[in-house]
């Protein structure tokens, strides 16, 4: 099935292929038609089905049609950590690029709040948030919520975790009672059953198979090493011929070009991909990757959204991800369409705790490689338990226009007052 299939309207269908997916995967294929239709969604989806897409694309498309002069707040998205607060808004950003003027903010706790409150005030019709800073908000006045007409809550199974149910109950109270709603979990619990009955409407029920299955497919290792010999010993690793084509993983822009430019030095072809890069740059840096012209390419979470690559022999994790399922996500580029894969992943002192979550996501341990050359001057930590599920920290926010050309609102807002 081809994304034109699914009712979305073509300037999102662009942008879906400009983000270079070529298929829904099975949960945008089962909640996009139903949602745009606007009926209420019950997901069962962990990160890195899609479910963003799943959620976002048709979330804009009735935004869009809704939209009119004045921003006023259309769309809500509840979700418990900043980081997924982040991703949800920057992939609307994505997503939204070709639609008119439609304006996003991103709202979460731990940073200063005046910024926030800034965006509020100029207008917005989307939100992204945690709940706690999003309640705080709304009892001071500064977010009214009467125009909701969509509202996503995702990770509900999280929320309780990490105890957030009570906030998003008195969020919810809080909607126009006629509004459609999204309802995400990865697990269903007979909390969450119950409080995705009270706040649905003859839902359409979809859902998805885990995605810390696909990890088990995947051959595994784990390197205990200093930051600064990481790039030592990808350098070690990859003189190993075996490793015919790698995508290393970077968390940061400027790590990225970092290890490319390592990489050159040592006569590794390589490219950087990341987005600061022109769209030019990024697609030659990827084709040369699929010719197999460069046998490495180096990239961040957001720039290898959508990489399709077949042939991928190992997937290296320079930087352990901050949230669990990005490292599932990540491994997933290599052992494609059947074939074996090897996914290896560097472990500085500060990224201890990302490994104990993504060990409990993945229900394992990975195993450990305890003889290289760059061995880390301190002990290796203890075997993760596997029990329980982590929590990760830390990322920026700011108001975003979801859009790259005005409507014409009147108000004298240039595309830079938003712009990152
Ligand atoms: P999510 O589950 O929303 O966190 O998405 C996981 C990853 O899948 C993200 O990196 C998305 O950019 C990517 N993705 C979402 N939909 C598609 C698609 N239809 N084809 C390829 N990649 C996708």
């Amino acid at each position: 099935m081809k994304f034109d299939a699914l009712g979305l309207c073509a300037p999102i269908l662009r942008a879906v292929t400009d983000a270079g997916y070529t298929e829904p995967t099975p949960i945008q294929r089962d909640a996009i038609p139903p949602a745009l239709q606007g009926r209420d969604v019950l997901g069962c989806a962990q990160t890195g089905t899609g479910k963003t897409a799943a959620f976002s694309l048709p979330l804009l498309q009735r935004v869009d049609q809704l939209a009119g002069d004045d921003p006023c707040v259309r769309a809500l998205v509840v979700t418990p950590t900043r980081e997924l607060a982040a991703q949800i808004g920057e992939s609307i950003a994505t997503y939204g690029k070709h639609l008119g003027d439609l304006w996003h903010t991103v709202i979460f706790g731990g940073v200063n709040e005046k910024a926030q409150i800034k965006e509020l005030k100029r207008g917005v019709d989307v939100i992204v948030a945690t709940p706690g800073r999003l309640l705080d908000l709304m009892n001071r006045g500064f977010v009214d919520l009467s125009s909701i007409n969509v509202f996503v809550l995702d990770e509900a199974d999280r929320m309780l975790d990490m105890g957030f149910l009570p906030d998003v109950k008195r969020i919810v109270a809080k909607l126009p009672k006629k509004r459609q709603t999204l309802f995400f979990s990865a697990t269903m619990p007979q909390e969450i059953r119950e409080l995705a009955e009270s706040m649905l409407h003859d839902p359409v029920s979809v859902a998805v198979a885990p995605v810390s299955a696909t990890a088990d497919r995947i051959e595994q290792h784990l390197y205990f090493v200093d930051k600064s010999n990481k790039r030592s010993l990808l350098a070690e690793l990859l003189s190993d011929g075996n490793i015919k084509r790698a995508l290393v993983f970077s968390r940061t822009k400027h790590g990225a070009n970092r290890i490319a430019q390592f990489l050159e030095k040592r006569n590794v072809a390589s490219a950087a991909i990341h987005g600061n890069k022109s769209q030019g740059a990024r697609t030659r840096a990827l084709e040369g990757f699929k010719a197999g012209n460069l046998r490495v390419l180096v990239a961040t979470d957001i720039a290898a959204r959508g990489i399709d690559v077949d042939g991928v022999s190992h997937v290296i994790n320079f930087d352990l991800p901050n949230i669990p399922e990005t490292y599932v996500h990540r491994i997933g580029r290599t052992a494609r369409a059947g074939n074996s894969g090897i996914a290896l992943s560097f472990c500085e002192e500060e990224e201890r705790e990302y490994l104990v979550d993504i060990e409990r996501l993945i229900k394992r341990h990975i195993q450990r490689i305890e003889t290289h050359g760059f061995v880390a001057s301190q002990p290796p930590p203890p075997m993760t338990d596997l029990e329980g599920r982590g929590k990760s920290s830390s990322s920026s926010s700011g108001r975003k226009k979801s859009s790259s050309r005005g409507r014409g609102r009147g108000r004298g807002r240039g595309r830079s007052s938003a712009s990152r």
